[in-house]
This record gives structure tokens, C-alpha cells and sequence, in this order.
């Protein structure tokens, strides 16, 4: 990630952040209330390296952010050697327990594997500082936030795609942009 240059043109972290207007929402879990087969099919159908968990659909307000790799083994080991776990076992990443409802399977508790301060950017966040701040930190990926409630993710890649398509514009629209 070098060449600054494409980024002085005031493009914002908005500008950048997936997903898209027409794409289909940011693929998030929540820190209680989805089971073993809800996460499971969430890895299976989508290719993401990562998800971010949030409190709840509703509220969109983040908690952290897992590796899907993490998140594939410590699904597989629990399948395999946590007693009594199932499809319908309940994954929390929350800090104390929720109390079970009588005769519910044994819950996965996840919260080791969620890093829980992730970097976060603001929709106004110029691309510029936050290029700056990819290269200084080596992140792979950012969360961009609105009034606490998590609105996009930016990878390295979307940053990379990004500048090739400013390079490619013609040199006046860059200069009006
Ligand atoms: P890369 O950008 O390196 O291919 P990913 O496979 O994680 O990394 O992401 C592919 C695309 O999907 C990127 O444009 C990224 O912004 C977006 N993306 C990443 N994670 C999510 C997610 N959990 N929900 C929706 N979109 C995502």
C-alpha cells in the first residue's frame, strides 16, 4: 500500500467501505442468541475472512471481530470433543453466562477466540488516514462505524481495488472529484 496520491482527492472511508448500496448486508453474528448450525451455514455460505459479532441485529452495535478460520475450528472441535454439543447448541460470545433454559444443550463459548478491540474507522474517516494507518499497523481489515452502530468493513484488497480505479480514471475527473 503506497501511492498516496490517489487519496487526496477527499475520498472518505464511506467511499470505500463494503458493502455497497446494491450488495447484500454486512454478514454479522451475534454475541448470543445463534446456534452451532446458524454459524455454521453462515461459514458455508459466504467466503468472508472474518465476521464482525454484534449485540444484536437490531441494535448493529459492535462487539468484536473473528477470524472465519477461527471461528471453522473451534466449531469442529467442539462437534468432536465437547460433550453433549449439537446443532442446535447455542454459540455465545459473551462474557458471563445467559442463563440456559432447563434441559438446553451445552452452549460454545467463543469469546477467546474474538478480538474485541478491532480497529474502527467513522464513515468520514478520510481514506487517506486510514491507508496511513493500514500500513502502520499491518491490518488486513477495518470496521467503519456511524453513531455506534457498524456500518461497512474495508480490506486491504478493497483499498488496492480502489486506487487502481482512481488510476484509471482520466486525470480531469480525478482533478474535480
Ligand atoms: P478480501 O477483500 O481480501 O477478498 P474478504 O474475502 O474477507 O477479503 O472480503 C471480500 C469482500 O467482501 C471485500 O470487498 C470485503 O469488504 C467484503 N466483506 C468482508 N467481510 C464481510 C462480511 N462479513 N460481510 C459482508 N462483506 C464482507
Amino acid at each position: 500500500l503506497e501511492a498516496k496520491e490517489e487519496f487526496r482527492h477527499k475520498t472518505l472511508a464511506t467511499d470505500v467501505m463494503r458493502p455497497r448500496r446494491s450488495d447484500p448486508p454486512l454478514s454479522v453474528l451475534t454475541q448470543s442468541g445463534m446456534t452451532v448450525e446458524e454459524v455454521e451455514r453462515l461459514i458455508a455460505d459466504t467466503t468472508y475472512s472474518g465476521f464482525p459479532v454484534v449485540i444484536s441485529q437490531l441494535s448493529q452495535r459492535l462487539v468484536g471481530f473473528v477470524l472465519r478460520r477461527d471461528l471453522f475450528i473451534s466449531l469442529e472441535n467442539a462437534r468432536r470433543h465437547q460433550d453433549g454439543v449439537v446443532s442446535v447448541s447455542a454459540v455465545l460470545f459473551t462474557e458471563c453466562e445467559s442463563p440456559a433454559s432447563p434441559g438446553a444443550p451445552p452452549a460454545v463459548k467463543l469469546r477467546s477466540i474474538l478480538d474485541l478491540s478491532p480497529f474502527t474507522v467513522t464513515v468520514h474517516t478520510p481514506m487517506e488516514i486510514v491507508v496511513d494507518i493500514f500500513r502502520k499497523l499491518g491490518l488486513r481489515q477495518c470496521l467503519v462505524i456511524q453513531n455506534g452502530r457498524l456500518l461497512g468493513i474495508i480490506t486491504k484488497k478493497d483499498i488496492l481495488k480502489h486506487m487502481a480505479q482512481m488510476a484509471n480514471r482520466d486525470p480531469e475527473s480525478i482533478l474535480f472529484n
